[in-house]
């Protein structure tokens, strides 16, 4: 009984430790909740329908449907080529660590999942379509709200601009209460949440955050003068150039040559920088990342954590075992050294990294998927591994679609999803 408080109290903030596992459980609608004062996610909207069906999958091997599909897919496996066999060598590294995670949560969390997340079908806060949102439709987003990246297309783009609820955003100009839309870096200092306007859209900024709308191009804009301010921990999703984003429309993709540019070194912190980097199940793109991407951001790898998906069953999302689906996505880590010597850009010095004997391998992170193929907010797991002598965490997300509480979040859409809809009053 007392095991079994201690995971309902646990579920109620969020984050369920499991014992004796290298893994937790999230429920990432009350972690996001801990960002808001005023409201909270809708489960309806943060959630896909399509994990909340009790139909149940075996956790491992190949199911015994009977369809082409299956068929074809269990035919490749044993025509695996050279780099499905590294892939498929990766996975045997790993599945029992994901199937004691999982059997750990079916034992302890699952039973009690249906209770915490409830869709109560409510969507009270839809605004009626006005014209300047109702045009933007595609890439997935609902009547009503804005697509950000069709908009910046717009020879209109610098016209747009956000107006805020309160006075306390800062501006570029003092005393405005309103911001260019894009290629601004927008700062809410307030410690309550706060409304920003465009138009008939209400976007709601969780506490003391910032915001940066642009293309890759203009990311050079967060900078700091002074690496100092630099931050010390970023989470990065990048766009892969992926076939099933591309078919569904999800968001525009860009070549891997864009991400080699990315500013990660100049982006982080004197002190140096834990760097989270999201990619996709490709083995091709797992060897991209660790031997040039992170070499060319000067990030030394340092683990691997897994997000296993599940429904609201317990069940993982597909079985284990299939060549081409899993039901986990891999997070790498990696730490960017402090930087020693001048702080002008061409001598800055690294040095080699620091051990982080903390940071775990292998982890599990277990939660039922977002619509979207949005990720798992990953801040509360990872501030406690920020390398420097007990720094405030300074957070980045690049490539983001939705903001968080004291973080700065970039992308050509980091509004996306803060859009009122996603939230109803508390
Ligand atoms: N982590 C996010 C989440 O959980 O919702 C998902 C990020 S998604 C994989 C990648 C994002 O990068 C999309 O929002 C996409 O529109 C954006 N993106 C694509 N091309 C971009 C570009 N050239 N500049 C800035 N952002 C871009």
């Amino acid at each position: 009984a007392a095991s079994g408080e201690v995971i309902e109290v646990e579920l109620q903030n969020g984050v369920v430790i499991i014992e004796g596992n290298n893994g937790v459980f999230m429920e990432p609608v009350r972690v996001l909740n801990s960002g808001y004062d005023m409201h909270d996610v809708k489960f309806e909207r943060y959630y896909s329908r399509a994990f909340f069906t009790s139909v149940s999958m075996p956790s491992s091997g190949v199911t015994n449907e009977g369809s082409d599909t299956r068929k074809r897919k269990r035919k490749r496996v044993y025509n695996l080529n050279e780099k499905e066999v590294l892939a498929e060598n990766r996975h045997q590294e790993v599945r029992s660590v994901i199937l004691k995670a999982h059997e750990a949560f079916q034992a302890t969390v699952a039973p009690s999942l249906r209770n915490y997340i409830t869709f109560d079908g409510r969507d009270d806060c839809v605004p009626s379509p006005s014209k300047s949102c109702s045009s933007m439709q595609n890439l997935g987003i609902e009547e009503g709200e804005v697509n950000f990246v069709e908009l910046a297309a717009l020879w209109q783009a610098p016209l747009y601009e956000f107006s805020f609820s309160k006075g306390q955003v800062d501006c570029e100009e003092e005393e405005s209460r309103t911001t260019p839309m894009f290629n601004t870096i927008i700062k809410s200092s307030s410690r309550t949440s706060e409304v920003a306007e465009c138009g008939a859209c209400k976007y709601l900024l969780p506490k003391s955050c910032t915001f940066l709308i642009s293309d890759i191009s203009e990311v050079h804009r967060l900078i700091p003068g002074d690496s100092k301010d630099g931050f010390n921990l970023m989470v990065i999703d990048p766009p892969w150039e992926n076939k099933s984003v591309h078919r569904k429309s999800l968001y525009p993709t860009l070549p891997n040559k864009y991400l080699l540019s990315l500013p990660v070194k100049q982006l982080a912190h004197a002190d140096g920088a834990l760097v989270a980097l999201w990619i996709t199940n490709r083995e091709k793109l797992r060897h991209f990342a660790e031997t040039e991407l992170f070499p060319a951001w000067g990030v030394k790898m340092a683990a691997v954590w897994y997000w296993l998906k599940v429904t609201v069953e317990g069940t993982m999302v597909s079985p284990l075992d299939l060549a081409h689906h899993k039901p986990y996505e891999c997070l790498l880590l990696g730490y960017l050294p402090s930087k020693i010597g001048s702080t002008s850009e061409e001598s800055v010095q690294f040095t080699g990294s620091r051990e982080h004997a903390d940071l775990p391998d292998k982890f599990v992170l277990i939660s039922i998927p977002g619509d979207h193929s949005r990720k798992p907010p990953l801040k509360s797991l990872l501030s406690k591994h920020i390398p420097g002598q007990r720094h405030a965490e300074r957070g980045l997300e690049l490539f983001a679609r939705e903001l968080s509480a004291g973080w700065t979040s970039w992308g050509n859409e980091p509004l996306r999803f803060q859009h009122l809809n996603y939230f109803r009053e508390r």
